[in-house]
């Protein structure tokens, strides 16, 4: 008989967007005439820049051709995109190695995957509310969890507590769900924790592409220091609307290791090019093709557009939250804007308010945490249309 990893029956149901969809559901059934406004999804919606798929036409064309065809690429991407994305960091004024890179299918997968590296029996710190996978990949595992408190008095941006030891930490800026963004004094504060406690920081970079503000720390790298004590996380699924695509890179820097139980100084870089050597064989050629012609100059140009477009969307919502008198967090380096909801109302409550009166669904804050409770989460990432209309029934409704 085979023992089965009981760890998952201590995973609670992901019953967020099921019960999401489950109420939207019977609402449009109820209702048919009513037109839905989604502003939940966290999901872009703009296609490919023309860059993008033009290196993706040219690349299954040289996979149709004998003197071009490629089979297994490299496991950790190709040096072509790997030095893409280093260049693209340096001009962040970040300095990294193409192969402290690693190239793969998507932020969500290495998120999960990089808890191979780590023992059971560390102690793993992580925010509320939460981007759910840092929480339930280490539920598998079985390791103890301790949550510090995101909310309205430290701007959803939790500093270290000296009084408490992690092993690893958690961090998402700009953050999913709140949108709220560390500055460089701030990030620097928790490297010098992990650093006291011999930490790791796992930090989802995920969004950094939204950030407008040159004074805004793009990377955790941009702090000295981090590169002993960090990986970091990115993805081209909101930089490039690659969610449907897929692909991503994760940072292992050098200078990164740990002592092991008998002195010897682990690297967790050659760790996880093993980890990665044995269990993935790469992403396709033509998907690191059109990943590379994102870092190209008009691939960039190209990008920022449609994240100027998004963060406009924000920008319209945050404007009317503003005339309406709503507190709110993100929206400026964000695609997210977390809103307190109206009257001290609870996230479920709103939710059902906000779809039956205004047939407008967001995401109730609850669902990442017990913090996110009176809260509610709403995205830039539909039309500006719709987006429109949407705040023209918010203020209808509560104006
Ligand atoms: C969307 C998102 C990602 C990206 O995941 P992919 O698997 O690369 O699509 C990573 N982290 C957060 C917090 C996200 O919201």
């Amino acid at each position: 008989m085979a023992n089965l990893n009981e760890h998952y029956r201590d995973l609670k149901d992901s019953y967020l967007f099921s019960e999401i969809a489950k109420r939207v559901d019977t609402f449009a059934k109820a209702h048919p005439e009513k037109k839905i406004i989604r502003m939940g999804i966290g999901d872009v919606t703009l296609p490919l820049a023309p860059a993008v798929t033009e290196a993706m036409h040219t690349a299954a064309d040289e996979l149709g051709k004998a003197e071009t065809f490629r089979g297994y690429g490299p496991e950790q991407g190709y040096a072509f995109l790997r030095e893409a994305i280093r260049d693209y960091y340096a001009k962040n004024g970040v300095r990294l190695q193409s192969d402290e890179i690693f190239v793969s299918d998507g932020a969500k997968s290495d998120v999960g995957n990089i808890t191979d590296l780590f023992a059971v029996d560390n102690t793993v710190l992580v925010p509320d509310p939460v981007y759910p996978v840092y929480v339930d990949t280490n539920i598998m595992d079985g390791r103890r969890i301790i949550y510090m408190d995101a909310n309205a008095d430290n701007g959803f941006l939790p500093m270290p507590d000296r009084s408490v030891h992690a092993d690893l930490i958690y961090l998402c800026s700009p953050n999913n769900p709140t949108g709220a963004v560390y500055s460089r004094e701030q990030l620097a504060e928790w490297v010098a924790y992990a650093l006291e406690n011999r930490a790791v920081i796992l930090f989802d970079a995920a969004y950094e592409a939204f950030i407008g503000d040159e004074g805004l720390p793009h990377s955790i790298y941009a702090v000295p220091g981090a590169e002993k004590c960090a990986i970091e996380f990115c993805s081209l699924s909101k930089t490039a609307g690659f969610t449907g695509t897929r692909c991503a890179y994760t940072v292992v820097p050098y200078a990164l290791e740990q002592t092991a139980a008998d002195g010897t100084l682990l690297s967790l870089n050659r760790m996880w090019n093993r980890r990665q050597t044995t269990k993935f064989n790469g992403v396709s050629y033509i998907v690191q093709r059109a990943a590379a012609a994102v870092f190209s100059e008009e691939g960039i140009r190209q990008a920022r557009e449609a994240i100027a477009y998004y963060k406009g969307n924000a920008a319209v919502i945050a404007k009317t939250f503003d005339s309406l008198g709503f507190r709110y967090f993100g929206g400026l380096h964000s695609p997210y804007i977390w809103m307190e909801c109206p009257d001290g109302m609870k996230s479920w409550d709103f939710f059902d308010l906000l779809l039956e009166k205004a047939a407008v669904v967001g995401t109730p804050g609850a669902g990442f945490g017990s913090n996110g409770e009176g809260y509610f989460r709403l995205t830039g990432f539909g039309s500006r249309e719709q987006t429109e209309e949407a705040m023209q029934r918010m203020r209808a409704l509560l104006g």
